[in-house]
C-alpha cells in the first residue's frame, strides 16, 4: 500500500502543479488579450489615423461626373451608353468618368464618396444607374453619399448663388481633411479649410454632340438654346475639358496623398481653358488612358 500511496501523492502533486501552471498560463494569455482589446478600443483617433493610409476621394456629381441634359437636348444621345435616365431627368456621363470610377473603386487605398447638392433621392437613383464592369453600381461601391440634406447653410440671403448659401462640409466623410480630396466644378463649394482640399476642374462645358465636327456641335447647342458661355470656346478647350478626368485618374495612379495630387494638378492647370503641353506627355505615359484609347472603335480621339 505504502509505495502506491506514495506514488499517488506524487501524482497528485504533479497534477496540482500542472493545474496551477495551466491556470497561470491561461491567465497570462487572458489578461493581456482583454487589456489589449480594451486599450485598442480606446486608442486616440490620431494614433488610429496613422495606420490608415487611405485617400478619401469625394466626387461631386453634376458637371463633374455627369452633364445634366434638358429633355429637348437628349435626342442626339439616344443609344449612347453614357446616357442615364433618372426619373424624368437625363444625364450624360462625362468622358473618363466611368474609367475613373472603375479605377478608384477597385483601388484598395481609395475610398470613394459622392457629395452633391442634388437631393438624396436623386443622387441615390443616379448612382444606381451608373453600372460598372462587374455589374455592380456606383451606389453599391460608394463609401458615403452626401446630398443637399447634408449641406451646411451659411446664409439665408436668397439673392446669393446656391454655392454661396450652402457649403459642403467634407469632414462629414472623414474628420482628417488632409486625407480628403474633393473634386468639384465649383471652386469654393467646400466649407472652411475644405477649399484647400478641393481639386477644381475649371470651367465645364456641354459635351460635343456625337458624330459632329466641333463647329457643327457648337452651332447645334446654340440652336438648342444653350448660352455660349457653357460651350467650349475652341476645339482645343473642348479636348482639354474632356481629358481632365483622365489626368486625375493618372494622378491617382501615382499618388494617394491629396497634397501631392493637388500640387501636381497645379502643373497641369486644371482651372485653365486651353490644354497645357504637359498634359500630352502625361496622358502618353498613363496606362489606363492608353488602354481607353486602344478600346476606342475609331482612330479619331473623342
Ligand atoms: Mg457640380
Amino acid at each position: 500500500m505504502f509505495p502506491s500511496k506514495k506514488l499517488s501523492n506524487i501524482l497528485t502533486s504533479i497534477l496540482l502543479m500542472l493545474g496551477l501552471m495551466m491556470t497561470i498560463t491561461s491567465c497570462q494569455n487572458w489578461v493581456p488579450q482583454q487589456l489589449t482589446s480594451t486599450f485598442g478600443a480606446r486608442t486616440p483617433n490620431s494614433t488610429q489615423d496613422q495606420s490608415d493610409t487611405r485617400l478619401y476621394l469625394i466626387l461631386d456629381i453634376d458637371w463633374t461626373l455627369v452633364s445634366p441634359l434638358e429633355n429637348h437636348q437628349v435626342s442626339d444621345f439616344i443609344g449612347d451608353q453614357r446616357l442615364l435616365k433618372v426619373g424624368k431627368e437625363h444625364y450624360l456621363l462625362k468622358e473618363g468618368a466611368r474609367e475613373l470610377l472603375e479605377m478608384t473603386f477597385s483601388h484598395p487605398e481609395i475610398e470613394v464618396s459622392f457629395f452633391s447638392g442634388g437631393t438624396k433621392k436623386r443622387n441615390l437613383e443616379l448612382l444606381k444607374e451608373i453600372t460598372l464592369e462587374d455589374g455592380k453600381s456606383a451606389l453599391d461601391k460608394s463609401y458615403k453619399v452626401l446630398s443637399k440634406e447634408d449641406l451646411t447653410v451659411i446664409s439665408k440671403d436668397e439673392s446669393l448663388r446656391f454655392s454661396e448659401r450652402f457649403k459642403k462640409d467634407i469632414s462629414k466623410v472623414h474628420p482628417d481633411l488632409k486625407k480628403v480630396l474633393l473634386v468639384e466644378d465649383l471652386a469654393h463649394f467646400a466649407l472652411g479649410d475644405g477649399v484647400n482640399q478641393t481639386l477644381w476642374l475649371g470651367k465645364t462645358f456641354y459635351p460635343p454632340l456625337p458624330y459632329m465636327s466641333y463647329q457643327d456641335s457648337y452651332q447645334k447647342w446654340q440652336d438648342l438654346g444653350v448660352d455660349t458661355r457653357y460651350l467650349a470656346p475652341s476645339k482645343e478647350a473642348d479636348w482639354w475639358a474632356r481629358r481632365k478626368l483622365f489626368v486625375l485618374q493618372a494622378l491617382l495612379e501615382e499618388s494617394r496623398d491629396p497634397q501631392e495630387i493637388l500640387r501636381q494638378a497645379t502643373q497641369f492647370d486644371f482651372s485653365g481653358v486651353e490644354p497645357p503641353m504637359a498634359v500630352h506627355q502625361m496622358l502618353d505615359r498613363a496606362p489606363l488612358y492608353q488602354r481607353f484609347i486602344e478600346r476606342m472603335p475609331c482612330a479619331i480621339p473623342l
